[in-house]
């Protein structure tokens, strides 16, 4: 339920009614607008109706239902977008489009440091890189784990840039959150719903990349999971979904961008190293990501594709990470965002 409260309601009848939620078994989540101030309630939705009666509390405009099963991620509760706060210099969702790159994974200290100093030169804002890699086979290169963790601290020490790396396991928790500054959720995690409860406890920002097999409503449904359990920092991501072509690697689903848009205040990314996974293509569908409205772009870079652990077909080098950064420019500038 959405509770609106009267433009002139006061502070005390605020917190009387989020009690008045809170004694009902309800979390009152308050959203400051600048006409009015609305309460959205989350919780046992069979019982919900016992909210209606908060229309007789003072200061309540009215009660309404909200309508999408995603409550806390959605636009009925929240009008305006997010903004999600990396650090006291970024911020994701408003008008910068924000460049997250870096390999598919950390192979060691000096491939991770070098890469950060090409992709901080070439205007990138935050450094990407796998320690902990969901991979298909038993057999491939797993990740370097927590060396590959203080190996990203050490190049974003070097760099100044801030790093996101992706978490699998609820145990590897405390252990990612001591150095990264996003946890990113992967593709084949978009569903480990112990996962999202867990993290929502923690306090990062959370980088949800959508499932390769998931709509867009099971995507929002787990971004609410992360948030009704205490984390509203969160940014989406497309990375591409499982369709009958198999000239790409997945086919990305730009549809996402303004669909998400239209129904969730959260910011979105486009994943076009996923997306595709042919660096040939990369380029063409960042700058598409950027026209359909996309907030930031995650792009794998590998100063030797050839050689790279995983994802080495779809990784940009050096010479064409710097072409697509040149490349984007008129499209960001289209968009009406800075870079
Ligand atoms: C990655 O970012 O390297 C990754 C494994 O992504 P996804 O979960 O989208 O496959
Ligand atoms: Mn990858």
């Amino acid at each position: 339920m959405i509770i609106v409260m009267r433009a002139e309601a006061t502070k005390e009848q605020l917190d009387d009614v989020v009690q008045g939620i809170k004694d009902l078994g309800y979390q009152a989540h308050v959203i400051f607008g600048s006409n009015c101030n609305v309460i959205g309630t989350v919780g046992d939705e069979r019982h919900k109706h016992k909210l209606q009666s908060l229309e007789a509390f003072e200061g309540v405009e009215k009660v309404v239902p909200i309508l999408k099963p995603f409550k806390l991620a959605g636009r009925e509760l929240k009008k305006e977008s997010s903004q999600v706060k990396i650090n006291d210099k970024l911020s994701v969702g408003g008008k910068q489009l924000v460049i997250m790159s870096g390999p598919c994974s950390v192979e060691s200290e000096e491939q991770i440091v070098a890469t950060a100093k090409v992709v901080a030169k070439l205007g990138a804002h935050v450094l990407r890189g796998g320690a902990f890699k969901p991979r298909t086979s038993p057999y491939s290169f797993q990740g370097l784990e927590e060396q590959g963790l203080k190996f990203l601290k050490t190049a974003s020490e070097e760099t100044g840039l801030p790093f996101i790396t992706e978490i699998m396991n609820p145990r590897d928790i405390d252990v990612i959150c001591k150095y990264a500054d996003i946890l990113q959720i992967g593709a084949r995690n978009m569903q480990n719903f112990s996962l999202l409860k867990e993290i929502g406890a923690c306090k990062k920002p959370v980088f949800l990349k959508r499932g390769m097999s998931s709509t867009i409503n099971e995507f929002l449904m787990s971004a609410e999971y992360i948030m009704a359990h205490g984390n509203e920092r969160v940014i989406l991501c497309e990375r591409g979904i499982r369709t009958f072509e198999d000239a790409t690697r997945f086919t990305l689903d730009l549809n996402a961008i303004p669909v998400v848009k239209r129904f969730s205040h959260l910011p979105i990314f486009v994943d076009p190293s996923h997306g595709t996974g042919h660096w040939y293509y990369v380029n063409a569908l960042a700058r598409a990501g950027i026209a359909v409205g996309a907030d930031g772009l995650m792009v794998e870079v590998h100063l030797d594709p050839a050689k790279a652990a995983s994802d080495g077909a779809q990784s940009l080098s050096e010479k064409n990470f710097a072409a697509l950064m040149s490349d984007i420019k008129p499209f960001i500038q289209a968009a009406g965002r800075t870079l």
